[in-house]
């Protein structure tokens, strides 16, 4: 007898007895995985195995051939560290403890730790790796799990206060070791193949400067030593090209404290890659029909009450006061952008209408977790507002998603899309969302594109299409996005007039492409670990006179450069060729040329590249042909030299 059903991955419905557990319905699917059912998702949100599943919940079953398994390992894996903190320091405190993209964190007090003590508490941690203790989850009433912690432990009290809806909270156990945690985890920490104590930073509780600051140890775990012998060679790597160092030695930006934190200064060579950047998107904006605005980088606040961010948004937002009335600098472009839509009369036949805008913003992050050009005060983005009609709105989103394709294409970024839809707390009417996710669903569907569902995660605004990618070194970023919006309309009181001559409101679509571009910025910083590719290095060509007889001859190739709008630099200092070579390198110039006495004679060069490619006697017309269709490609390391 079936009371309830549940919707499986594929879209199918199984129906399972009412109290079920998410093990239950795996066993319902098949024993084989009941067996291996290490955990569950409900509705997107991974969970125990154990939680009861409910009438018309989305459903999926994790086990260790699942991605979300490492997750599972890394979380276990933080209550290792925390057991065998508490076995070697008796007045460590344990606050929170979850998994991270790049493994797992423990945010604790009452201990001072330095980085040399972490090997010792590894050593602990390998003796409770090897025990292979069973992790077992206990349920206690609210009163007995509040009774734990009520002498010694005030942030756990404060987790049990926010939970305060539940009658019943869970721990997991293992051993001596028990912590307050809704799990999942895996069945023992033999489980867990390999892992190692990273670094340690400080945080605040709740992630609020008011709170007090706890000391947090980072960590990473992985299934196979192998696995994380090669985590930690990528992390080196990732060091190596970290884009604060890399934006130094290459003179691309800083962000020195007199100016004040989070307020990037972009050097010459740094505004000459962020322009490229800016006329790629504005060529694609304008083959899309998009039109530019431009809005000034303060309002009133009377618009951000309308717009709803000033209710929302307040504590982020830099307010002042001139003459006695209160302006914020934009957090956000688009209610600007709502403003200029809403000064005209339009008609169904005027839309779609799309204003575009590289626009500054400003957002009111802590201090504490600004951190070079990924987390910023002032940023742009390469905003667009698209103003249409619902039956637009599938056009619309498939234009906008063959543009980020190009996008992400052109820099080597392979990405992976998520469909979020209507979450709990929302505006506009049930047809409307309906319609609008079936449009971005259809779109999704007819492009053959592999997303995934995220259930409820949309903004309440209206549902969206995310973009997430992965760079060089196989680090996960979130990307584009595309939004509906069905609020703004609303607030801002926007119209057209139909075909049947009755006021409608039009849809908004919110999209960038870069998102902003001090984060992509630094994103291909690291991703190409400097090595920009022809048409956005700062410098194109240096030509590298082996000595000063030639430099008469390098003006003349640096002037017939500069006529096929190349930037070229001539190396004018007195220093051996091989040290010339060696500060072009450094420097990652993509093309040297090198010119003596036999090139200046025959007109020709002998060409360098990056990759300590060579070709000698080379006209300078064919060499001009070849960078200018690499530049016209915009593709990286093309192979012009062998
Ligand atoms: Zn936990
Ligand atoms: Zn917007």
């Amino acid at each position: 007898m079936s009371d309830i059903a549940v919707v499986l991955p594929d879209g199918s419905e199984l129906g399972v007895p009412e109290g079920a557990t998410l093990e239950d319905v795996a066993y319902e699917i098949g024993p084989g995985l009941g067996d291996d059912t290490v955990a569950g998702k409900i509705e997107g949100e991974l969970v125990d195995k154990a939680t009861p599943v409910s009438d018309g919940d989305r459903i999926e079953i994790v086990t260790d051939q699942s991605d979300e398994y490492l997750s599972v390992l890394r979380h276990s894996a933080a209550h290792v560290f925390a057991q065998a903190l508490l076995r070697l320091y008796d007045d460590a405190k344990l606050t929170i403890g979850p998994w991270t993209e790049e493994g797992f964190y423990y945010d604790i007090t009452g201990v001072d730790l330095d980085e040399g003590d972490l090997r010792e508490i590894e050593d602990e941690m390998q003796e409770i790796v090897d025990a292979d203790y069973d992790i077992e989850r206990v349920v206690y009433d609210r009163e007995d799990a509040v009774a734990k912690y009520e002498d010694d432990n005030e942030y756990k009290l404060d987790i049990l206060g926010r939970e305060a809806d539940e009658a019943e909270v869970s721990f997991y156990e293992q051993a001596e070791f028990e912590d307050l945690c809704q799990g999942p985890h895996v069945e023992s920490t033999g489980e867990i193949g390999a892992f190692r104590l990273l670094n340690i930073s400080s945080s605040y509780w709740r992630g609020d400067e008011e709170n007090d600051t706890l000391t947090r140890v980072h960590g990473t775990a992985f299934e196979k030593e192998s696995d994380l012998e090669e985590f930690l060679t990528m992390r080196e790597e990732a060091k190596e090209r970290d884009h604060r160092k890399l934006g130094q030695e290459l003179d691309l930006f800083s962000i020195p404290t007199v100016t004040g934190p989070g307020l990037p200064l972009y050097h010459p060579n740094g505004k000459t890659i962020l322009k490229e950047l800016e006329e790629y998107g504005e060529s694609m904006n304008e083959e899309y029909g998009y039109d530019y605005v431009e809005t000034p980088h303060l309002f009133r606040t009377e618009l951000w009450k309308q717009s709803g961010h000033y209710d929302n948004y307040v504590d982020d937002m830099f307010l002042l006061d001139v003459n006695d009335e209160e302006y914020g600098l934009k957090p956000m472009n688009c209610p600007g952008h709502a403003t200029i839509f809403e000064q005209n009369s339009w008609s169904y036949r005027d839309l779609p209408v799309r204003y575009a805008e590289n626009g500054k913003v400003y957002r009111k992050e802590q201090r504490g977790e600004l951190s070079g050009l990924s987390r910023v005060w002032a940023f742009t983005i390469d905003d667009g507002h698209l103003f249409v009609r619902p039956e637009q709105i599938e056009s619309e989103v498939n234009d906008i998603m063959a543009m980020i394709n190009d996008v992400l294409e052109t820099f080597d970024l392979d990405y992976e899309v998520a469909l979020a839809t209507r979450p709990e707390k929302s505006v506009g009417g049930d047809e409307i969302w309906e319609k609008a996710e079936s449009q971005l669903e259809s779109v999704l569907e007819n492009a053959n594109m592999e997303y995934e569902l995220e259930a409820g995660d949309g903004a309440f605004y209206g549902p969206k299409i995310d973009f997430a990618f992965t760079d060089a070194l196989g680090r996960k970023w979130d990307g584009p996005t595309v939004q509906l919006d069905f609020n703004m309309p609303e607030r801002f009181d926007l119209s057209y007039t139909g075909e049947d001559n009755e006021d409608h409101r039009p849809v908004m679509i919110h999209r960038a492409l870069y998102g902003s571009f001090e984060r992509f910025f630094m994103v291909l910083i690291e991703h190409y670990d400097g090595k920009f590719p022809l048409w956005l290095a700062p410098e194109q060509v240096r030509i590298l006179p082996i000595s000063d007889d030639e430099l008469g001859y390098a003006h003349r190739l640096k002037n017939d450069l500069e006529d096929a709008e190349f930037r070229v630099d001539i190396e004018d200092r007195s220093w051996t060729l091989g040290r010339k070579i060696r500060e072009a390198q450094d420097d990652r110039v993509p093309y040297m040329l090198v010119v003596g006495s036999d090139e200046a004679e025959a007109g020709t060069v002998s060409v360098r590249d990056r990759k300590e490619r060579e070709q000698q006697d080379v006209e300078l017309d064919s060499f001009i042909d070849h960078l200018s269709d690499e530049r016209a490609e915009k593709r990286e390391e093309p192979d012009f030299l062998d």
